[in-house]
């Protein structure tokens, strides 16, 4: 933990008491839920950067009357959706600031129940907003577990939190003009964060940021993944080796962050002919255990290019491999056992809800010998063979 985290820990600590046990770093890279929380807030943003330039009272206008951010906005008196249409348009330079400005204002997970005291009670919470910290407290479960517009909803209020009304942040326990009850603020914010989810129905933004929500994710831990694809020898190290090979894989990768460590079994299949009618075959099966790296090619993660990534591969193999000669009326085989090497390349591009496309190249290198077979002399093979392999993954 730095420095500077770990007063801010101690900042919260002191701010909440014994309701919070853990919270988890800032919300901006590599996290679980990042994806959701980054779309949300370009949504926001979207959804403010769009809004009428004259103030409009908070009132529903979507097609769907029964909505429940509708529920908020018909409750309101023709005071109040006035009053909130205000706040929205007066706040909407200060919120776009706030969202625009990665300095201005903190992200956190938490992992642990988020409880307040209101009222002498302890109140389970969705997120904190923390006015003199700049910052915003997320438990991460219900945040994942919400629908879009109540992510929308949720953020929209906390930022209210954030951003300075008639110089003071806007707390839940006040009154603020028409909304004159002891949680006056609570309502006023709840008012003007529908009405934000009002405007990103308008504007469309739930279909705009689909396709960002279900794409793969390249920050899961586990991998399983499938592979098919052909290897070539392009140097013959007697005349019998095998040139050309079939390949089929099954793999599992654990990645922390962009490192990783993976599992794999590989089984190939090369024929060739002979003396114009002796048949040759090889089968061989590998075991690896090795090193992944993984490197992502684009900046933003709500795009395609952004989830995309490179796998650099190193693995340690051991190979068994069997191989038959046949001339139709004698049959000949041999076994060989050798430890090897692999390195590769895989390119991989989200499709949806986990699962990815992936292209890879590799080399892998194997010396062995073949030394029981009964009539021909034992012959030593270098295996050097270069791959290309087309696969199937599910990241979870
Ligand atoms: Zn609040």
């Amino acid at each position: 933990m730095s420095h500077s985290k770990k007063i801010l820990f101690s900042c919260l600590l002191v701010l909440f008491g014994p309701f919070l046990h853990a919270s988890t770093f800032v919300g901006n890279g590599g996290n679980m839920g990042d994806i959701e929380l980054q779309v949300a807030i370009q949504q926001i943003r979207d959804a403010i950067l769009n809004l009428p330039d004259a103030a409009q009272p908070c009132q529903c206008e979507l097609d769907e009357d029964d909505h429940p951010v509708c529920e908020t906005l018909k409750s309101l008196t023709e005071d109040q959706q006035k009053y909130c249409g205000d706040v929205l348009q007066k706040q909407r330079t200060e919120l776009l600031e706030l969202l625009a400005k990665a300095d201005r204002i903190q992200f956190r997970w938490s992992d642990e129940d988020l409880k307040v005291m209101e009222m002498g009670r302890p109140l389970s919470v969705d997120a904190l907003a923390n006015y003199e910290q700049q910052e915003i407290l997320i438990q991460r479960n219900r945040f994942l577990s919400s629908s879009a517009h109540e992510r929308i909803f949720l953020l929209s209020h906390e930022l209210l939190h954030l951003a300075p009304w008639e110089g003071k942040p806007i707390k839940d326990e006040q009154n603020s003009g028409p909304f004159q009850e002891v949680q006056g603020g609570r309502h006023l914010l709840n008012a003007v964060a529908a009405q934000v989810v009002v405007q990103s129905y308008r504007k469309d933004l739930f279909d705009k940021y689909e396709g960002a929500l279900n794409r793969s994710q390249n920050t899961k831990s586990h991998w399983l993944e499938a592979f098919a694809g052909i290897s070539h020898q392009s140097e013959k190290t007697t005349s019998l080796t095998i040139e050309d090979f079939q390949n089929l894989r099954l793999a599992y990768r654990y990645h922390w962050d962009r490192l990783g460590v993976g599992l794999r079994f590989d089984t190939s299949r090369g024929t060739k002919t002979l003396f114009t009618r002796t048949k040759a075959e090889e089968q061989r099966q590998k075991w690896g255990v090795g090193l992944n790296y993984r490197i992502v090619l684009g900046s933003n993660p709500l795009t395609v290019w952004g989830q995309s990534h490179l796998i650099l591969a190193a693995y340690l193999e051991m190979l068994q491999s069997r191989y038959k000669l046949d001339d139709g009326e004698v049959e000949l085989q041999d076994g060989a056992t050798a430890p090897g090497a692999t390195v590769g390349c895989t390119y991989y591009t989200p499709a949806r809800g986990g699962l990815w496309f992936s292209l890879g190249v590799e080399y892998s290198s194997f010396d062995y010998s073949y030394k029981g077979f009964s009539t021909l002399r034992s012959f030593d093979e270098k295996s050097r063979l270069g791959s290309v392999n087309l696969g199937v993954s599910y990241g979870f």
